[in-house]
């Protein structure tokens, strides 16, 4: 009897471990609708991977020229850094709440908008996936997300290209 319950245990533990790895892999295979997430760039909200709005898509405001990324948890959310760079904004700028511009060098830029709170300051050093805030929905949002930009020589380019 005792052999036997001992046997389920062992069995109902490799079922957990199934079960667990399977939502693992599921979410990194969910992780920006299938795209690879491996590239020189880290997925700015870590956990959070659905891309509402994508660039070039048309917006009230025009051509959205960034990805916006949202899901029904992700208020509050860690943000990080997509790459190694120095922070050259962080603060209120109009519609875009608050947010943060980091300079990667090379003429690239990333910006990180509608924030809820925001942890770093004008002239720090980042490091690629070191956390710089939260995601929110200040300035002009609907409701939370992050919006991203991917920037060269100052000129919005797909932010999807680079993860
Ligand atoms: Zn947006």
């Amino acid at each position: 009897m005792k052999i036997l319950s001992k046997k389920i245990q062992f069995i109902f533990v490799l079922a957990l471990t199934f079960m667990l790895s399977s939502v693992i892999f599921g979410s990194s295979l969910e992780a920006g609708h299938g795209i690879d997430v491996n590239g020189e760039f880290a997925w700015p909200v870590p956990g959070h991977n659905r891309v509402t709005v994508g660039f070039n898509d048309q917006v009230l405001t025009g051509v959205h020229s960034a990805i916006d990324i949202a899901d029904a948890g992700i208020h509050g959310a860690d943000v990080v850094a997509s790459d190694d760079g120095t922070v050259i904004f962080a603060g209120i700028r109009g519609n875009y709440g608050n947010c943060i511009v980091i300079d990667h060098g090379d003429q690239i830029s990333t910006v990180y908008a509608h924030m809820n709170d925001i942890t770093v300051a004008v002239g720090d050093r980042v490091i690629r996936g070191q956390e710089i805030g939260t995601v929110g929905n200040s300035g002009a949002a609907t409701g939370s997300h992050l919006h991203f930009e991917y920037r060269v020589n100052d000129v919005r380019r797909n932010p999807l290209e680079m993860f």
